[in-house]
């Protein structure tokens, strides 16, 4: 009797973690939707975040695209439990989610689920307390020292200070340098120490509360660029009760998706967070301190692309007004 119990509370106990659930391939939930006007085109981004991860052959991806500004949210409940991890390239602000959506999202990271926020999904929510323990750190939609801290890198140790103002700031999108903070972590084991971005917005003066979150990669954020001196966090792992997140700030449109160093982070990263363990190896063209190394079978998804040009930089409107 006391072993049949066992056996249907172990089973129980298993059932109730998303990441052991499922056999085959890594289910993938991608969401999307809102975008903000003329920047975070996900219509385009989508598409290539969708191909990055299933050209591994390690995920299933299905897109959940969210009801835009304006529309009727009481048909969007996503079945986040079928899902080892959810893939963010989704941007709103707080009300557009009911608290029952917000708590069975919370419930289902806390529970084990997996997250990957990318780019301006950490520009999301700035007012539920719970998704922003879950990034770490945001930026944008009137979020200031009340979101918490500033976060960055000084002499090779996380810091932080509290000073009043915004959060959120980026420079034109140039190519800059990557720095690995924590080379043991599995998404950067073995990656370059330092390896160039394609050209892409810099984000600085994130604000959050910070827990529970190891930088594992910054970017020095040139004052040249209107950026502020400091290494800035790049890529982060955190926690959130069982659940792993993985935050990358990179990746603003197609052009910079096409980096190989975004890709293979990404690749890595949503592993990680749906699995704790990352089986992926580095491919042999990385790029390196000095050049970047970018995908143009990606970068001509973007309809706009123009051969050559996007490698160094993407200068129509970049830097002001968008995020
Ligand atoms: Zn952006």
């Amino acid at each position: 009797m006391k072993k049949i119990l066992f056996a249907t509370l172990f089973a129980a106990a298993l059932a109730s973690q998303p990441q052991l659930r499922a056999a085959g391939p890594i289910q993938v939930m991608l969401l999307d939707g809102e975008s903000g006007g003329p920047y975070h085109a996900w219509q385009l981004t989508t598409p290539v975040l969708k191909k990055e991860l299933e050209e591994t052959g390690l995920f299933h991806v299905d897109v959940a695209t969210a009801p835009p500004r304006g529309g009727d949210f009481s048909a969007f409940h996503p079945d986040f439990a079928k899902y080892q991890v959810i893939v963010m390239n989704y941007d709103a602000p707080d009300d557009r989610w009911s608290d029952d959506l917000k708590t069975a999202f919370a419930a289902y990271i806390r529970g084990g689920g997996g997250l990957v926020t990318v780019h301006a999904a950490d520009n999301a929510f700035a007012e539920w307390p719970e998704f922003n323990e879950m990034i770490g750190i945001g930026g944008w939609r009137g979020r200031t020292e009340k979101a918490g801290p500033l976060w960055f890198y000084l002499d090779g140790k996380l810091a932080q200070d509290d000073k009043a103002g915004r959060a959120g700031n980026h420079g034109n999108r140039l190519p800059f340098a990557i720095t690995v903070q924590d080379a043991n972590h599995p998404i950067t084991k073995g990656l370059p120490h330092v390896w160039m971005h394609q050209g892409d917005e810099l984000y600085n003066s994130l604000r959050g509360p910070g827990k529970n979150m190891t930088v594992l990669a910054t970017a020095y954020s040139d004052p040249a660029n209107k950026g502020t001196g400091h290494d800035e966090p790049m890529l982060m792992t955190l926690s959130f009760g069982k659940g792993r997140v993985f935050h990358t700030t990179l990746g603003h449109d197609v052009n910079a998706l096409s980096c190989v160093g975004f890709i293979v982070t990404f690749q890595r990263g949503t592993e990680w967070a749906a699995t704790g363990k990352v089986t992926q190896k580095i491919p042999a063209v990385f790029p390196t301190a000095t050049i970047v190394a970018y995908r143009n079978d990606i970068a001509e998804m973007d309809p706009n692309y123009k051969y050559g040009l996007n490698a160094l930089s993407n200068p129509p409107g970049a830097g002001r007004g968008g995020r």
